[in-house]
């Protein structure tokens, strides 16, 4: 994992003024990533669109705004969202999926770079804007890859964009409306660390672009691999960039053409850079096995039920305790298991759990399941610990639910 990291003693301190459940976000790493991928792709022309779904707090909005990247929206409320935080509208792409025509048309309206995903909008698209508006179309490349089939959007039997043998039909609705395809795009999965898959997509996409002669960029998506583990390896990134590289060289001198390479990353940016801190409510004994149950649960993190996901854990409040075996668990109504068979620290009620790489899908998936309150959020810039949300209230329980008055 990389060096860049707050200590155990911010994140107590952090935990004490705003208290428990609470993510913690870390600005400088956020750059540190935005930069890694700007420097690995030097080679190529190349624009980064951080794929927002992954964390929408409008201050980590701004934040990305101010480093100069561009955003990537899965739904026009995201685009709305991101016209707040001050992007320009030609930095803003809108790649969603199965969505409704006239969501289309509300990005259409708002003026932003539009990918599209199914047959049917396409042509609805290209009947309503013909030429005038540039569009993009998400393709599925039918290539397998991703951390499980959960998060693989890219495979034969996913749902997501044109199927790859259904290019004919493209190229016919193209020509019969006049559309004007500025854009192709795929998204494999996420959490691909082998550079080959990108190498792939890449060649798909270079076998089809010269069908289409007003193309102007390729869109590989997002889905580069971070380390989840202090032993483990994300995507090469340095790797790609210089196979992309060599890649883009060979297709200009093919094709006498230059195209612009955009990509969407979304947990590469922010996933490191986040933190989650628990406390201990109880530890249970039962046959052998110690739960440590947390003042948390899957409405406020649920990667590791929803998708398996493993995120390291750290006994921030007694880091030089004995090491013992633990199931880490939430409060909630189901079994919501965050780590089992875990070796931490010695776990003793009050004590601080904190969750690494909980930047990306963390809070953004949270809810209110079992009436408990969505965590606080707190964003660390120039070593100063700023509250950004605050934890939820009664009020926010019954917000927009209407008491009758005759029950
Ligand atoms: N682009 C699209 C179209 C996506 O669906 C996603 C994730 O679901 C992303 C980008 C971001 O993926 P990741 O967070 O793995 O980089």
């Amino acid at each position: 994992m990389s060096e860049l990291k707050l200590s155990s003693q911010q994140l107590a301190a952090i935990a004490g003024e705003f208290g428990t459940p609470v993510y913690v976000y870390h600005a400088e790493k956020i750059k540190a990533q935005y930069e890694r991928l700007t420097n690995a792709f030097s080679g190529i022309n190349a624009k980064f669109f951080y794929a927002c779904k992954a964390l929408t707090n409008i201050n980590i909005l701004r934040y990305i705004k101010s480093i100069g990247c561009n955003v990537d929206c899965s739904s026009v409320n995201e685009v709305e969202l991101a016209i707040y935080a001050g992007f320009e509208r030609k930095n803003i792409l809108y790649t969603s999926n199965n969505i409704h025509f006239s969501e289309i048309e509300r990005a259409a309206d708002l003026g932003v770079n539009i990918n599209i995903d199914s047959l049917s909008n396409l042509e609805k698209f290209g009947k309503k804007y013909g030429h005038s508006y540039p569009v993009g179309i998400r393709l599925r490349p039918n290539i397998m890859a991703g951390g499980n089939l959960k998060i693989s959007t890219g495979h034969a039997k996913s749902k997501f964009g044109i199927p790859l043998e259904q290019i004919e039909k493209v190229l016919d609705i193209a020509k019969q409306t006049n559309l004007r395809i500025q854009n192709l795009h795929i998204h494999t999965g996420s959490e691909i660390k082998d550079v080959e898959v990108f190498a792939k997509g890449m060649e798909v996409l270079f076998e089809i672009a010269h069908y289409f002669p007003e193309l102007e960029v390729l869109d590989f998506g997002g889905g580069f691999k971070v380390p989840y583990k202090s032993d483990e390896e994300g995507t090469d990134m340095e790797l790609l960039g210089q196979k992309m590289k060599e890649e883009f060289e060979w297709f200009e001198n093919k094709y006498n053409r230059k195209l612009q390479a955009w990509f969407e990353p979304g947990k590469f940016i922010v996933s490191e850079a986040g933190y989650f801190i628990t406390k201990v409510n109880v530890i249970k004994n039962s046959n052998g096995t110690v739960f440590a149950g947390v003042d948390s649960g899957l409405n406020h993190l649920i990667r590791p039920m929803f998708y398996g996901s493993y995120h390291q854990i750290e006994n921030i409040s007694n880091p030089a305790g004995p090491l013992n075996l633990y199931n880490v668990v939430g409060n909630i109504c189901e079994t919501d298991t965050f780590a089992e068979d875990r070796e931490l620290n010695e776990i003793r009620e009050e004590d601080l759990l904190v969750f690494y790489n909980a930047g990306a899908y963390g809070f953004e998936m949270a809810s209110n399941y079992n009436s408990r309150f969505k965590p606080a959020e707190v964003l660390v810039k120039d070593g100063k610990a700023q509250l950004i949300r605050k934890r939820d209230s009664f009020d926010h329980l019954l917000y927009n639910q209407i008491e009758l008055a005759d029950l």
